[in-house]
């Protein structure tokens, strides 16, 4: 078997810095483990950064036992409007 020598060595190497990147961060360093985050843009956050800063989970669990009453149809319309850059200027 070939032994690699590598420059630098990581217990977690996450790719991103968006929500998904460093919530994988923050719970590995919780963990204990050596973590790093690459980050592709000059700037941290992604598309995140962008967001209102609130996890958006339509017709999820907790609205219908608190009687909430959330259409998919509507949740997928909202969708593809985002991507058609009607709202939130697209993505
Ligand atoms: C205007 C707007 C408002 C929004 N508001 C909300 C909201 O209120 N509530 C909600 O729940 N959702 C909202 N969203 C959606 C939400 O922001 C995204 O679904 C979420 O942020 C995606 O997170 P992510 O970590 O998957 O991706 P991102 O946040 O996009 O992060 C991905 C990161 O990976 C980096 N990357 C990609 N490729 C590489 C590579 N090869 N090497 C290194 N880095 C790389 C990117 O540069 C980026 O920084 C909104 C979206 C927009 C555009």
């Amino acid at each position: 078997m070939n032994t690699v020598n590598w420059d630098f060595e990581t217990d977690l190497l996450v790719i991103g810095s968006g929500s998904a990147g460093l919530t994988a961060a923050v719970v590995g360093e919780h963990e204990g483990l050596d973590v790093i985050v690459l980050e592709k843009e000059a700037f941290y956050g992604g598309t995140t950064a962008l967001s209102g800063g609130v996890a958006w989970v339509p017709n999820n669990s907790l609205m219908a036992k608190a009687g909430i009453d959330d259409n998919p149809a509507e949740v997928i319309t909202f969708g593809a409007k985002v991507k058609e850059q009607e709202i939130c200027g697209g993505i």
